[in-house]
């Protein structure tokens, strides 16, 4: 091989890296997680940390079941994923709640019957939208509107079953918590409940304020998850890895007192400027994650109506 050669070798082979860098940051790999009998999480991680949010299966040779979509890129995969698995065909997809994370792969999943969600999900999924940005704290972004056929068309407001093969799967609304919109899937037979952004494991909660979100429905829908689930039910949070019963026993109690921590400063008459400043006690400093840090948790308490109502 000449100079010139090896130079454009060289050139070819550091491009070919720098886009398989690029795809490995943008998109990452998914992979395939048991939590349980018949049900699997599919958790993408790029060279930056998680992408998106956690996608559930409940599935047996009969038929099976999806909680949430992932963005929209990253739909076709997720099906690819799901043939894989060789279950029996989607008969239901469910989404959490309207965020792009869990419903922007909607068009792409090859559902049988019908995509279940809080009628809100389909409200806020058939216009723009616009919401937080997940990439950029604080600022905004406008979601556009997904395409009439991967709209939810199956409406829960308070509690079903839905029949997955043998499996039974129970689906619950909790209102006024992450947004207006939330739903909980729990299989009882697997000892799993998939809880959507109901939970952020290792920080301070996202509360979506402006879409019907708040502090106080959020505590309260995490003491009606432990009301509901059998002791030792593991719990899928909507981000990040699988949370044991006691671990989360343990943040139901941490969103309390930090619920509690910031209508202290509240009800002392304190102006959310003056309790940004005044911050809350050492012990919650380990809860600001770079998405929710201490400041913007106030903010979001602040925003929310006290008695959880919106
Ligand atoms: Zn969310």
């Amino acid at each position: 091989m000449n100079r010139r050669s090896r130079i454009s070798a060289t050139l070819c082979l550091g491009f070919a890296m720098l886009i398989g860098l690029a795809w490995a940051a943008v998109l990452g790999r998914t992979r395939t997680v048991s939590v349980g009998d018949d049900v699997d999480m599919l958790q993408t991680r790029g060279l930056l940390g998680p992408i998106g949010a956690n996608v559930v299966v409940v599935t047996n040779a009969e038929a099976s079941l999806v909680v949430d979509a992932q963005l929209g890129p990253l739909g076709r995969r997720i099906q690819k994923m799901l043939n894989r698995l060789g279950g029996g065909p989607t008969r239901y997809l469910v989404n959490t709640h309207w965020h792009p994370d869990h419903t922007g792969g909607n068009e792409s999943i090859q559902v049988e019957d019908e995509i279940v969600a809080h009628a809100s999900v389909r409200t806020r999924r058939s216009g723009p939208q616009e919401g937080f940005s997940l990439t950029k704290p604080g600022s905004h972004h406008d979601f556009s509107p997904l395409p009439g056929p991967a709209l939810p068309s199956r409406f829960i407001d308070q509690r079903t079953i839905l029949t997955v093969g043998d499996i039974a799967v129970e689906v619950r609304h909790f209102p006024a918590a992450h947004t207006d919109g939330d739903l909980a899937v729990y299989v009882p037979s697997a000892g799993v409940v998939i809880v959507g952004d109901l939970v952020w494991p290792g920080s301070f909660p996202f509360i979506d304020t402006p879409t019907g979100g708040t502090a106080a429905g959020l505590a309260g829908a995490l003491d009606d998850l432990v009301a509901w689930v059998a002791p030792g039910t593991s719990v899928v949070p909507g981000h990040g890895d699988v949370m044991s019963y006691e671990e989360f026993l343990d943040y139901r109690q941490f969103v309390h007192d930090a619920t509690e921590a910031v209508g202290r400063l509240r009800d002392r008459g304190e102006s959310l400027g003056a309790a940004q400043g005044v911050g809350l006690p050492q012990e919650f400093e380990r809860w600001s994650s770079r998405l929710v840090p201490a400041e913007e948790w106030i903010r979001m308490v602040y925003g929310s109506t006290p008695d959880g109502t919106n």
